[in-house]
């Protein structure tokens, strides 16, 4: 890291050398695994053996749940849960999500109603859902998002008073503590991902999670397709399994999901202290009691304050070396698969959060000094943020005349 006065956009050195990623998946030591793997070559049982029985056995142990159910991913893991609460009609979910949380549901009949999300804890709004309960409504989806556990007591009480299903797509939960215990045992089921850019990495793979002795009856059949076990079947199901192999990935990345989720959050600590003192910069609320597992650190960026906007920022940052993404932008009722008018005029808050959220690099491996040099990138940028506007729309306009150019 070197210490130029001026940003890249401006004639500046690049602060690093190599790109910053945003993440980086946390993978067990192959040493550590050895012989288990070997195991699993020898016996040639690569599915449906010891490895996922045992992880399943240690997940629900961890997080205190009666029954956890691995599947092949967390997609399927809602189809899944969706079905096994014969899901139909009308499902209120939050718009400032991952397009998967909406489209399991459309895979199983359901229709999704999207609800607008709380502007400080970027989760769905308990105000909201109440506000949007129709007689066609049976069910409501809670997404904690980023890892920031959902307001779950206010959504259980809403879903009670309407007998209403409750789901949690838990996809970011891994890591993530509500009232000082872990998430996967709100609601009627829970369904987490452990695809590489989660906490716990599978490869790929998804965890559900009840209490609920008929739910997980049927999500474990649902998974087999749907064979009761004598080659007989009540519902279509899938082929929902996670192999063996990545169980065993599975069980040895557990042992470090406290420690993973603590190291990031010490590192969310240091952006957010150091970059909050910057105008117009604002963070995901968590309400004190709680942790975010920070499967993604984001922030928003106010243009008027800040003085640049959130793509300008990106693209500055680009420029440095320093990957982002805009997650959810789009947020899913913009997607062309959800799209319909009205949707935009029901979803302000969620359309603000959107335009203005994009999030940084975080991950396992990564050393303060790094945080340290992208806030500083930051801080540089806004220092200079008149000048770095103009720069990037000058390179902007050249970039469409050259376009143009080739066009004609
Ligand atoms: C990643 C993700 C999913 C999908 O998980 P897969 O395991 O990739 O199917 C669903 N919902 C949310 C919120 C996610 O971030």
């Amino acid at each position: 890291m070197r210490n130029g006065s001026l940003p890249v956009v401006l004639g500046g050195e690049r602060l690093f050398r190599e790109t910053i990623p945003l993440v980086r998946p946390l993978v067990p030591e192959f040493e550590g695994m050895e012989a288990q793997i070997r195991d699993v070559l020898a016996t040639g049982q690569l599915t449906k053996g010891r490895y996922v029985a045992e992880f399943e056995a240690r997940v629900a142990d961890q997080i205190g749940v009666r029954h956890a159910i691995a599947v092949s991913s967390c997609t399927v893991g809602l189809m899944l849960a969706y079905r096994a609460l014969d899901l139909e009609g009308e499902v209120l979910m939050p718009s400032f999500t991952f397009m998967a949380t909406a489209h399991a549901l459309k895979w199983c009949g359901g229709d999704p109603a999207f609800v607008d999300v709380d502007p400080e804890g970027w989760n769905i709004d308990p105000r909201s859902v109440e506000a949007r309960i129709t007689a066609r409504t049976r069910a409501i989806v809670g997404v904690h998002v980023f890892g920031n556990p959902a307001p779950v007591a206010a959504l259980e009480r809403i879903a009670g008073e309407h007998r209403l299903r409750l789901v949690f797509d838990a996809a970011h939960g891994f890591g993530a503590l509500h009232e000082g215990r872990p998430l996967g045992r709100y609601g009627d089921v829970e369904v987490f991902s452990t695809s590489p850019t989660k906490l716990l990495a599978t490869g790929e793979g998804g965890v559900v999670t009840t209490d609920d002795e008929e739910i997980a009856e049927r999500v474990r059949t649902g998974r087999e397709y749907g064979n009761l076990g004598a080659y007989d079947c009540r519902q279509p199901g899938l082929n929902g399994r996670m192999p063996e192999l990545s169980a065993l990935l599975g069980i040895h990345a557990l042992g470090w999901v406290e420690r993973h989720a603590q190291r990031r959050n010490r590192l969310a600590d240091l952006y957010r202290q150091r970059l909050s003192r910057l105008p117009g910069l604002s963070f995901q609320k968590v309400s004190p009691g709680d942790r975010c597992s920070y499967k993604d650190l984001s922030l928003t960026v106010a243009p008027d304050e800040f003085g640049l906007t959130r793509d300008d920022l990106a693209a500055a940052l680009k420029a440095e070396g320093i990957d982002t993404r805009n997650y959810y932008d789009p947020p899913v009722h913009r997607l062309e698969a959800y799209r319909s008018p009205g949707w935009s005029q029901q979803l302000p808050r969620t359309e603000a959060l959107a335009s203005s959220m994009t999030s940084l690099p975080l991950y396992y491996a990564m050393q303060e000094e790094k945080v340290e040099g992208i806030c500083h990138a930051i801080e540089r940028l806004q220092a200079h943020a008149e000048a770095v506007h103009n720069a990037l729309e000058r390179e902007a306009g050249l970039l469409r005349a050259e376009r143009q150019a080739v066009r004609s």
